[in-house]
């Protein structure tokens, strides 16, 4: 099992030393990033986008996107991300499956170092995004991939006629069950308060789903298996009742986390870990950019990623022009 697609082009090439100097990275490949790369792109500043290994972050892994405009029966995430990447590259951008390792924002040009190469870049937009939250409980790691999944999209097939557990109430829990009620035979959905957090119109589906039962007031404290997850160990909020569920499987969904590990004490991130950013998309470091769910703790949408992913671009492109004219007026 595994929580990431693999793009078709998945391949390292090593950049020649003239690539190494850039006017703008972008680092991270969903739809801020690729909204970004579009872009840049259009404006002629030869964007490089550090992609890491998969095409599309989050929204590649959603099976079928409702509330992206222009489609109105709806459209695979894969698809989506795939339709994003061309669009840039058909307008210049270049696009490495290639992971940052680390960065240097104290220096300017600043450095972005990845696994292979070391660039330097004049604006960056980070477009990082997040991470599924895990529980923290006994058995999470051991079992993960071996019946722990934190996407359904990538790891459904496997749970074909077999009971799964469900954690977590929110859009991300629900739309996920959905998907999985085409394969599963039953699902549980273990959720720690008596209403959904999920949208209405994903509440009344879920409702109407005669495969799914709910556990209500009710967390996951432990994963119980042998070889694989067979079970399990949940607790009662409200009557501390303690029991063990048998099943096949158990998909996480409780929330995610920013992924600002590479830029923690370099750019200003809110405690939770997000980066900080102005209406401008504009960080704590000027030439330095963030857009989508890395910066966003309300909203977390494919459109609002993508319509930050634009504005952070703008603004790069703005502080680019910056630069060179004072380049020229020195
Ligand atoms: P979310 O909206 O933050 O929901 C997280 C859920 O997990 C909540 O129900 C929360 O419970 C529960 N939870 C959090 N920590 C927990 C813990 N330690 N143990 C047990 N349960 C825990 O996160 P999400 O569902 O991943 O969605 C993220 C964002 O993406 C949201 O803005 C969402 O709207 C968006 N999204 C949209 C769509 C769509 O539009 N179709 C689809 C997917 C995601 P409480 O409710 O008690 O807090």
């Amino acid at each position: 099992m595994s929580e990431f697609i693999l793009s078709p082009s998945f391949g390292l090439s090593l950049p020649r030393q003239a690539d190494k100097e850039q006017d703008l990275i972008i680092i991270g490949g969903g739809p801020a990033g690729l909204t970004a790369a579009l872009y840049g792109a259009r404006a002629a500043a030869d964007p490089l986008v550090l992609m890491g290994e998969a095409v599309g972050g989050q929204a590649a892994t959603t099976t079928e996107i409702e509330n992206y405009p222009g489609f109105p029966d709806g459209v695979g995430g894969m698809a989506l991300a795939q339709q994003m990447q061309s669009h840039a590259e058909r307008f210049g951008a270049k696009i490495e499956f290639d992971t940052v390792t680390s960065v240097d924002l104290k220096t300017y040009p600043f450095q972005v170092n990845t696994r292979i190469a070391q660039y330097t870049a004049k604006s960056i937009v980070v477009t990082t995004g997040s991470s599924p939250r895990r529980l923290g409980v006994p058995g999470e790691d051991k079992f993960r991939a071996r019946g722990v999944s934190y996407c359904a999209t990538c790891d459904g097939y496997f749970f074909k006629d077999k009971s799964i557990v469900v954690v977590g109430g929110g859009n991300s829990a629900i739309d996920e069950s959905l998907f999985l009620t085409r394969l599963a035979k039953e699902i549980t959905i273990v959720h720690r308060r008596d209403t959904l957090r999920a949208d209405p119109i994903l509440q009344e589906r879920i409702f109407q789903e005669p495969k799914v039962k709910f556990v209500w007031d009710t967390v996951v404290e432990e994963i119980l298996g042998d070889q694989e997850a067979n079970a399990v160990r949940i607790r009662n909020l409200k009557t501390d009742e303690v029991k063990t569920l048998e099943t096949d499987g158990v998909f996480i969904y409780i929330g995610h986390i920013p992924n600002t590990g590479l830029f923690k004490g370099q750019i200003e991130l809110t405690p939770d870990g997000y980066i900080v950013t102005d209406r401008r998309q504009r960080t704590s470091v000027p030439g330095v950019f963030a857009a989508g769910d890395v910066q966003d703790p309300v909203f977390r949408q494919i459109v609002t990623a993508a319509g930050t992913g634009s504005a952070a671009a703008i603004e790069a492109i703005r502080f680019l022009d910056e630069q060179k004219h004072k380049e020229k007026t020195k």
